[in-house]
């Protein structure tokens, strides 16, 4: 048993690569994509070096071609979505240039129909099956939060208005719920933690080690004050990301344009509870649509879009940071110098598994952002 469990350790962080296709309309350009293995390599090749001298290889868990169908990403996706329900903490990102079908694979096209359903959807939906199976043995609570980072604040997508809330001034029937939320748990912890002291003071009981006990931390949420709606179904989720997608515009002339610059953060929160051991578990899903990695010419920004471009460049390169740590097994992992990193702690190390998409425009166009894309996977995996 133990065993097994080191050597799911070492597998914690996945990557795979996705290359999308080109669009319809988009006269056939030249691919930088050379050869797509069976085993997860990958050859891209410089337009303007043409031979093996241009070539260069790299390696994931996994890469999917441009034919690869939104189902295809996901059955290789589900096992890691599932061990939410066991209590693991989970995220899964997509990384690269804007254009690069990040959102495609998170969420699928504005509107899409099941068949073109990305991550999020299929995930939620496979949760929710899952838990009815499960139900004569496990009941679970499912939460969904939804932010949005942009220049290093998070902005909660999910509040009736759409902005920043000030608190305490103004509050709604939700904001009460989700206070009295907090106390109880706040409350079911103080009395864990006294019964706990008495337990072990006068009786030299230790619940933890016998397993009686959470060690769950008061609430645990990485963002408290965004608004936390309870799901019970997949068509409650599809109503709330419609709501968090017309939030997002709103901050913004162009949803295109701000969709690019900011990362959005989606959080599942899964409590569940043993209906015969009463032993409570929760795992959470952070599913993450990352800011365009493209690089922006300094010379040809300034003022607002480069301040914006400066936060997607710490961001991007604090998160590359905690996940090279991580993959390296360092001691010090910096979670904090980024809002990103600090929002996905919880779900990046310690016994969480992330995975990540490296998304691929073929192009040959897109040859430097893709190289640049693929030298960041290369660091971390
Ligand atoms: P990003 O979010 O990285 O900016 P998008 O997800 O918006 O990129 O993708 C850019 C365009 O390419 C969109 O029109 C999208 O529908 C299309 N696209 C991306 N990936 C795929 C795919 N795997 N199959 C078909 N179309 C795709
Ligand atoms: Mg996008």
């Amino acid at each position: 048993k133990l065993f097994n469990e080191v050597q799911d350790l070492k597998g914690n962080i996945r990557v795979y690569c996705r290359i999308r296709p080109f669009l319809r309309g988009q006269t056939k350009k030249q691919s930088t994509v050379e050869y797509i293995g069976e085993n997860g390599e990958l050859i891209v090749a410089n337009p303007a070096k043409p031979g093996k001298e241009g070539q260069r290889m790299f390696k994931f868990n996994r890469v999917f071609g441009p034919a690869s169908t939104q189902a295809d990403v996901f059955s290789d996706t589900k096992p890691l979505i599932r061990s939410v329900l066991d209590g693991y903490n989970v995220c899964i990102f997509a990384y690269g240039q804007t254009g690069s079908g990040k959102t495609h694979t998170m969420s699928g096209p504005d509107g899409a129909s099941e068949e073109d359903w990305g991550v999020n959807y299929r995930a939620l939906n496979d949760l929710f099956t899952i838990s009815q199976n499960r139900r004569t043995s496990i009941t679970y609570e499912v939460g969904v939060q939804m932010v949005e980072i942009y220049n290093e604040q998070v902005r909660d997508l999910l509040t009736s208005d759409g902005s920043q809330k000030k608190y305490p001034f103004r509050l709604d029937i939700c904001d009460l719920i989700n206070i009295l939320c907090v106390i109880q748990s706040c409350v079911i912890y103080l009395i864990e933690e006294c019964s706990f002291l008495i337990l072990e003071q006068f009786f030299f009981l230790d619940l933890h080690t016998l397993g009686i006990m959470s060690t769950s931390q008061p609430n645990g949420l990485a963002v408290p004050d965004a608004t936390m709606q309870p799901v019970r179904a997949t068509s409650d989720v599809v109503e709330l990301m419609d709501v968090g997608l017309k939030n997002r515009a709103k901050g913004s002339t162009a949803l295109n344009e701000r969709s690019s610059r900011s990362h959005s953060v989606v959080t599942i929160h899964v409590r569940g509870k043993d209906l015969k051991t009463g032993v409570p578990l929760h795992g959470n899903l952070h599913l993450v649509d990352l800011a365009g990695s493209e690089r922006v010419d300094r010379s040809e920004v300034t003022g607002d879009r480069l301040k914006e471009a400066q936060h997607i460049n710490k961001s991007l390169s604090a998160l590359g940071d905690v996940i090279f740590a991580l993959a390296q097994k360092s001691t010090h992992v910096p979670y904090r110098n980024s809002k990103l990193t600090q929002v996905l702690q919880s779900s990046l190390g310690g016994q969480a598994k992330t995975l990540m998409f490296v998304q691929l425009n073929p192009d040959s166009n897109s040859f430097s952002e893709s190289l640049s894309t693929l030298k960041f996977a290369e660091r971390v995996s």
